[in-house]
């Protein structure tokens, strides 16, 4: 079975004037691509220029040429259309069949659709994740009786069942291996669950943040809100048969490994407090690192009367219209609460320690159009070409700015295309900030990529000029039963308090209890907050324990989250093979071989934005090593994680 298809489309049935009208919305690189699928014709791609991406457009735009999406002149997309128009017309005169396409002219689709230079090392890993041919190379699957045999007495527990624990799921019963979710939630969706503060939404586009084999045409925005990615999650849950093996509800408590049985021993709890033990060939954590809100200790927030609430773990109806709110924090959440609440709220204080970078992205809250949807659905392989283009022109984001030029000698930023970006994004806050003195509040003065920086409409910034806003920069000192004390001695009253703080995010797989080979304690090998793993996915002294998203491998200006997920499930299921394959009980990760490996993520991380001593943020921990970022690009990533390599691992 392969979970890839070449995608079953629905009948054209709209006249040409309305899809001419639809094809104003479309992606211009995606249409050029489903024209060439539908014609099988190249020459498209020797008159036009590669699409480039929006730097490039705003740079002609400076430049006084009229660009539009991907570069190109209003006459070559008035062409593209009447093409495309043709191309639709012919298609379905041919009975809405298609030939397949050769390689050659595949490879050339890719090559033109990443700019003619693309590097070559860039292919293998396009043609796996668009799998144009609808063939899936990311699966495992045993023909071998012997081999089937042993996977079904493979028995894995995984823990969570949100991206990570479904895909998991879905991969692990695609090569026939019997497994069970443990989820502590009553749902399926884990961050996507949880977070259900106003206004939560993605800032990645959902066209991308999905599984490459579930693609979503319904999406009715392009960076969904939350109801709807936890809706996506479910559905693939549903859809792809994981649902009955999860245990909702349900908290690990704790997982032994038993070195005489080669097992995990994992002791759950009900909510009904009644413990229970599973046992397992290998475990597979997919929990996050966002998973556990991180209240602020702030003197007296106790004696706080009304509701002291956290962004994620937001209370069910709670209804703060017409109150006087604080909210303290100015991260991604407190971004996307604060406009929500000052809407209604009679008065809002945002208690802000830190100014935030954002990028100015006009589309942020904007609906997917009707010939957008209309496109996803009815036009020959639009979709793959579509997530194509959202994946490869942010596959290397800006990942070349976050790097330290040691030589560049400032505080406010770390090279020069940073300081390049530092001004744009300088730029962008003072067009929308009159008011010297709250700019001066706003205006960050760290290095862009310091901390993560946020998908940006305008909407924060408007609420934060609201009359019945008020931007605090002064330390909080305590919190008394009616509001809150300022460190300049204001008291701040308000009736409730919301703490936009963050997570626990240095405490890998906290706040369980892992006891690996030889009664190793996961938690003191970590130092509680120091987690590392070879590929943030394999641990020494821990056989076959596996993390999804566990230390130094998340992203922060580069692909989606999605495609990380989907790389460490395939290595996953690698070193499950390289198991049953060779009979083995177990794998674990040399401690040199997760040394070295350590040793070049430290070094790099610490030379990035994000990684310099100028910065505090949830990426470090307490003593200042960054534990939750993967410091190389997407691509190195990939390579690293496709194959489980024997000599890597002891072998039992
Ligand atoms: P966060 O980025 O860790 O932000 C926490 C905020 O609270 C910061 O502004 C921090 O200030 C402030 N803070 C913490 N303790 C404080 C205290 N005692 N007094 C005053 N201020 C305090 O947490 P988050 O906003 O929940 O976001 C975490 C991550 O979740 C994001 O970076 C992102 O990866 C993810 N997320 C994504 C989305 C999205 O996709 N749109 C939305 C929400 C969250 P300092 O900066 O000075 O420490």
């Amino acid at each position: 079975m392969s979970l890839q298809s070449t995608p079953a489309l629905q009948p054209i049935t709209e006249s040409p004037e309305v899809i001419a009208g639809y094809l104003k919305e479309l992606n211009t690189a995606a249409l050029i691509m489903s024209v060439v699928h539908m014609t099988g014709d190249t020459r498209l791609l020797q008159e036009l220029p590669t699409p480039r991406t929006l730097d490039v457009v705003a740079a002609g735009a400076e430049a006084g040429e009229e660009l539009l999406e991907g570069g190109y002149t209003p006459a070559q997309v008035a062409d593209l259309h009447q093409r495309a128009l043709a191309a639709i017309a012919d298609w379905q005169a041919r009975g809405a069949t298609l030939e397949p396409l050769t390689d050659a002219t595949i490879q050339a689709l890719y090559r033109f659709m990443c700019g003619a230079d693309v590097d070559p090392e860039y292919l293998e890993f396009i043609d796996e994740e668009v799998a144009i041919d609808g063939v899936d190379r990311r699966g495992l699957h045993f023909d071998d009786p012997v081999l089937q045999a042993r996977a079904a007495d493979f028995p894995v527990v995984v823990i969570g069942a949100g991206m990570g624990g479904v895909l998991a799921g879905i991969r692990l019963a695609e090569a026939g291996i019997p497994y069970t979710i443990i989820e502590k939630n009553p749902g399926v969706g884990g961050t996507w669950y949880e977070n259900r503060y106003p206004g939560c939404r993605v800032d990645v586009p959902g066209h991308s943040y999905s599984y490459s084999f579930a693609p979503n045409h319904d999406w009715s925005s392009h960076f969904p809100l939350a109801d709807e990615i936890r809706a996506y999650f479910d559905q693939c849950a549903r859809r792809f048969g994981v649902t009955p093996h999860i245990r909702f509800s349900t908290d690990v408590v704790a997982a032994h490994y038993d070195d005489e049985t080669a097992r995990w021993r994992v002791h759950v709890r009900d909510a009904q407090g009644e413990e229970s033990v599973l046992q397992a060939r290998a475990v597979i954590s997919a929990v996050g690192q966002l998973n556990r809100p991180k209240m602020p200790d702030i003197p007296g927030l106790s004696d706080f009367r009304g509701p002291v609430v956290h962004s994620g773990a937001w209370p069910q109806g709670l209804d703060l219209a017409g109150k006087r709110v604080a909210v303290i924090g100015s991260g991604a959440s407190a971004f996307q609460i604060i406009p929500e609440l000052a809407a209604t709220a009679s008065h809002l204080v945002a208690l802000q320690r830190s100014p935030v970078w954002m990028f100015p992205n006009p589309g942020y809250h904007a609906e997917v159009g009707h010939g957008q949807r209309w496109a996803l659905e009815k036009l020959p392989y639009y979709s793959k070409w579509y997530r194509f283009w959202l994946f490869y022109t942010s596959v290397e984001g800006v990942y070349s700015k976050t790097l330290v030029d040691p030589e560049w000698n400032s505080t406010r930023s770390v090279s020069a295309s940073n300081d390049e970006m530092r001004e744009a994004l300088t730029a962008w806050i003072e067009s929308q900030i009159r008011d010297p003195e709250l700019l001066a509040k706003v205006l960050p003065t760290y290095p862009p990529f310091g901390k993560r920086i946020l998908q940006d409409n305008g909407t924060y910034l408007a609420a934060l000029q609201r009359d019945n806003v008020e931007v605090v920069t002064a330390g909080i000192r305590s919190v008394d039963g009616q509001g809150i004390v300022t460190e300049d001695g204001r008291h701040h009253a308000v009736d409730a308090i919301v703490c936009a703080t963050g997570f626990h995010a240095d405490r890998f797989l906290f706040p369980m209890q892992f006891t690996g080979r030889g009664g190793v304690q996961l938690n003191a090998q970590w130092s509680e907050t120091n987690g590392r793993a070879y590929l943030g996915i394999t641990v020494p002294n821990f056989p076959n324990l596996f993390c999804i998203y566990g230390p130094n491998t998340n992203l922060v200006v580069a692909g989606s989250i999605a495609h990380n997920a989907e790389s460490q499930v395939h290595y996953i299921l690698e070193c499950i093979r390289l198991l049953l394959e060779h009979d083995l009980r177990s794998l674990e990760c040399r401690q040199d071989v997760h040394d070295r490996y350590n040793e070049r993520v430290d070094a790099v991380n610490a030379a990035t934005a994000w990684g310099s001593p100028l910065v505090d943020n949830w990426y470090k921990n307490a003593a200042g090593r960054v534990t939750a970022n993967l410091p190389f690009r997407i691509i190195d990533y990939w390579k690293m994680t496709r194959h489980a390599n024997p000599d890597d691992f002891l072998l039992r």
